[in-house]
């Protein structure tokens, strides 16, 4: 391992963002420095991404062996063996840290493991030894948050780190938060067998996702025995003999045996000599210009420490957006809304582009339409139900076709990996009628993405509304 030195990039943190900066600045034959505290990887590989969606494919194989007699297979599903379910999670994890610290060391990037803090606007200093760079990368992340006044103690009330750590399936939980990660631990342990309440302080599930998605996934959530109290505040929480107990706004209380707080994800940026150094901050996220600019020359942010959406894909693409910059590249402003989002809850939501109150807020005149996953072969075999919603803009004139694709919003099984489509519609400005010529293999789910612009560019094949 490096005793210090110089490099020409410095990061500090290695989770998505850093690694994917350093990955890409070595491409450039830059020497760099990558400092983690932990383990490279961070959230995403660690405690977020691939460890809940390995939990979401296990739930996803109980369902299965629960229904089985449903598609005429005999199984029993006989219970879930937690020890054995964290073991195969932990296998997965393990399988691609080794992956990633092997392409690491392939690429010559010094890893450092130690914790770091910036000294200039040129160094990180880790254990006494410093490390200067012509160039630094803020890149240290985020962790859960809480409420003012709710502690987690990690047993009782707890965060997504200690619900990945459970060695049991709690028999009720109630979630505080009905965001990405509070829904895909709701799909995770009701389908492992407990009573789970959500509780969420806006009027719907996933906020951030048009309203037609959410509706969806509230109506299948409430067939799965999901409970969920909407447009409802926290207000306490308070120990029982058996778990805990929360009193709501609505002056509701719910027992249980757990509560997960889902309630968003701060960013780790205090006591690192950040601000010391001439780094400005804004409620706690270092403030960047669209290029991962921060108001020191020398200094870079990327991923959750900076106010962009909390994903691992946004953290690569900032990540890279920076290594060619200092590569001396000709950079561009990443486009937040042409990144695609998805909830891996079953049934999965997934999305791009603008929701229709954004669309109209934004002053688009729309057209929409909504095709029933009941009109898809594939998805009827899979006995999912859902939709996909497509939005454009409307035609300029009458009789004419509509314009641009805005927003592509979709809900059901596998509908996750449809995205990646959906995504260059939407960055590529393809109106309907360029999506409607092109061929989708029968019988497959991508036929729904086909089908709605067909519908739109006022040629449905299977579509009636
Ligand atoms: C439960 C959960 C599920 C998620 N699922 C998804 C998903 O399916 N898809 C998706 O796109 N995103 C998902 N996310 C979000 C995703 O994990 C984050 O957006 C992503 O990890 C952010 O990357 P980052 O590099 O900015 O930060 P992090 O991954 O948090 O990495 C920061 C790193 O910096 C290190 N560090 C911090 N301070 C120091 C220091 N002083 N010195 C040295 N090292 C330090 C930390 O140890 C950490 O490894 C999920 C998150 C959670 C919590």
């Amino acid at each position: 391992m490096a005793e210090g030195g110089h490099y020409d990039i410095v990061i500090l943190g290695g989770g998505s963002g850093g690694y994917a900066c350093a990955l890409r600045a070595a491409e450039f034959g830059k020497r760099v420095a990558l400092i983690e505290k932990d383990k490279v990887g961070g959230t995403c590989l660690h405690r977020g991404c691939i460890p809940t969606k390995a939990l979401l494919h296990a739930a996803e194989v109980a369902d299965s062996s629960r229904e089985s007699a449903k598609f005429g297979v005999r199984a029993a599903f006989e219970g879930i063996d937690m020890p054995a379910v964290l073991s195969y999670q932990q296998g997965v994890v393990d399988r691609l840290w080794k992956g990633l610290q092997s392409t690491l060391a392939g690429r010559k990037i010094d890893t450092i493991s130690g914790d770091g803090r910036l000294t200039s606007p040129t160094s990180v200093t880790v254990n006494g030894a410093v490390y200067t760079g012509d160039h630094v990368v803020l890149a240290t992340g985020s962790v859960p948050r809480s409420l003012p006044g709710l502690t987690l103690d990690g047993v009782r009330v707890i965060s997504s780190d200690d619900a990945l750590r459970l060695d049991r399936v709690p028999s009720s939980a109630i979630i505080l938060g009905g965001g990405v990660i509070g829904v895909e631990f709701a799909s995770v342990w009701r389908s492992f067998g407990a009573d789970v309440t959500i509780v969420e302080m806006e009027s719907q599930l996933l906020p951030l996702e048009d309203e037609a998605s959410a509706k969806v996934l509230q109506r299948v959530f409430r067939r799965r025995g999901i409970g969920s109290e909407l447009g409802t505040p926290f207000q306490s929480v308070s120990y029982t003999d058996s778990g805990v107990q929360v009193s709501l706004g609505n002056g509701k209380q719910l027992q249980a045996e757990v509560l997960l707080v889902a309630v968003g994800r701060g960013p780790v940026s205090a006591d690192l000599g950040y601000e010391e150094n001439g780094v400005t901050i804004t409620r706690g996220f270092v403030d960047v210009d669209p290029l991962c600019r921060t108001a020191v020359p020398t200094i870079s942010a990327v991923g959750d420490l900076v106010n962009t959406p909390q994903l691992a894909h946004v953290g690569f693409a900032e990540g890279i957006l920076v290594a060619e910059r200092l590569g001396g590249l000709d950079v561009k402003p990443i486009d937040y809304d042409g990144v695609p989002r998805i909830t891996y809850s079953d049934p999965e939501v997934a999305s791009v582009g603008l929701t229709g109150v954004q669309a109209e807020a934004r002053g688009y005149n729309i057209v929409e339409v909504n095709y029933p996953l009941g009109g898809n072969g594939k998805s009827v075999i899979l006995q999912t139900q859902g939709q996909a919603k497509v939005i454009a803009e409307a035609p300029s004139a009458a009789g004419g076709q509509p314009g641009r694709v805005l927003g592509i919003h979709l809900v059901g099984s596998r509908v996750g990996e449809l995205i990646a489509e959906a995504q260059l519609i939407f960055n590529w400005d393809a109106e309907p009628d360029d999506v409607a010529a092109l061929i989708h293999p029968h019988p497959t789910q991508s036929e729904i993405i086909g089908e709605a612009h067909l519908a739109l560019a006022g040629k449905p094949l299977h579509f009636h509304a």
